[in-house]
């Protein structure tokens, strides 16, 4: 089989932003997706609006024109698709990576399709993949949601929303102004700083107004069929329920990482060991782009400030090309 100068292991932002530089230095690549392109992104809630302005999601210095100053996830998705066609990036969809082996001279790659060789690899898998679980009783039930997707589908029900950060309120106002009875469960004492500001009073006034009932400092403890018990400084109050969203965050494959051997920081934000400069790991030929880098902490990084990820490694790549 070819071997690849480098593949790229998901077909994120950033995965297409290393492929876009891997094709403008000459070096054979490959991008392996397990779904769709930018499949993430795909499956955010489908009116969901990015904090970013438009220009700050380039990649490739590919312009993304927008007709508002945030992007819509619709316009996101257009964009990618027209860079992708536009720079005819050699990208297999659909196509999801099980295995990565280190032999003497590469790296062998396994998918649900096929198998690759490559001298160096890019792990870009994002942090979408694997939902944080609340780990109650009930959870299991098909009733509990950990993505988002339509406010539709929620209207005139009895809607509980989980967390206090950017996917839980947008879920919450939208359901509500879809005619959902809306409550909120959340750990801390407030909405999260990281709402979008423009989004923040919002909620707030909702809540305030009472329109929105919010429990702060509260946990669920049990989910039945029609019912939930949440447990707030005041007591146990049980309420009546048809849905629960639990918009309580992602984490990020780690275990793919430790796998290949890369090293992750003993603590809890488990970070993995790499270069600051070429962002190669402890594992030679293999880097590390985008929000993966973060560990734990996934929201350090985004898309704006690790576009930069991609020139690095494929400057670092070249090189040792040109060296050999
Ligand atoms: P991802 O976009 O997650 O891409 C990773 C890809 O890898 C996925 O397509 C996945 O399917 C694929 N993959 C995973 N495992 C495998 C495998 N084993 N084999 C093959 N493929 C695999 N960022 C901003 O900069 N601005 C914003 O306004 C913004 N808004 C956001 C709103 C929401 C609701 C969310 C959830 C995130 C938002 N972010 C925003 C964060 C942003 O989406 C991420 O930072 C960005 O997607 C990271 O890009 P990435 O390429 O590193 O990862």
């Amino acid at each position: 089989a070819e071997q690849y100068d480098v593949i790229i292991i998901g077909g994120g932002p950033i995965g297409l932003a290393c492929g876009l530089n891997a094709k403008k230095s000459n070096l054979s690549y490959c991008i392996l997706e397990k779904g769709a392109l930018v499949n993430s992104i795909y499956n955010y809630p489908a009116n969901m609006t990015f904090f970013s302005t438009s220009e700050r999601l380039e990649i490739g210095g590919i312009p993304f024109v927008s007709n508002n100053p945030k992007p819509t996830r619709n316009e996101a998705l257009e964009y990618y698709r027209r860079v992708a066609t536009s720079s005819n990036l050699n990208i297999h969809l659909f196509e999801k990576v099980t295995e990565v082996k280190k032999n003497d001279t590469a790296f062998s790659i396994t998918t649900n399709k096929s198998q690759y060789l490559a001298s160096n690899i890019i792990i870009s898998t994002g942090f979408y993949d694997i939902p944080y679980l609340l780990n109650v009783k009930g959870e299991d039930l098909d009733k509990v949601k950990h993505y988002y997707k339509d406010p539709h589908y929620y209207a005139f029900q009895k809607v509980l929303v989980v967390g206090a950060a950017n996917s839980a309120i947008d879920a919450a106002l939208e359901t509500w102004r879809k005619g959902a009875t809306v409550t909120m469960v959340i750990r801390g004492d407030k909405i999260s700083d990281r709402v979008k500001y423009w989004v923040k009073p919002d909620i707030e006034n909702r809540i305030a107004e009472g329109s929105i009932k919010a429990y702060f400092n509260s946990t669920i403890e049990e989910i039945r069929e029609h019912e939930v018990d949440i447990k707030t400084p005041d007591g146990l109050v049980t309420i009546e329920n048809d849905w629960v969203l639990s918009m309580t965050g992602y984490q990020p494959n780690l275990s793919f990482l430790k796998n290949l051997g890369i090293e992750l920081s003993a603590d809890e934000i488990c970070k993995p060991t790499y270069s600051d400069e070429s962002y190669e790991t402890n594992i030679k030929g293999v880097y590390l782009a985008g929000v993966i880098c973060g560990g734990m902490n996934t929201h350090r990084l985004f898309i704006e400030n690790s576009r930069e990820h991609a020139e690095k490694i494929i400057t670092d790549i070249s090189k040792k090309k040109n060296a050999q």
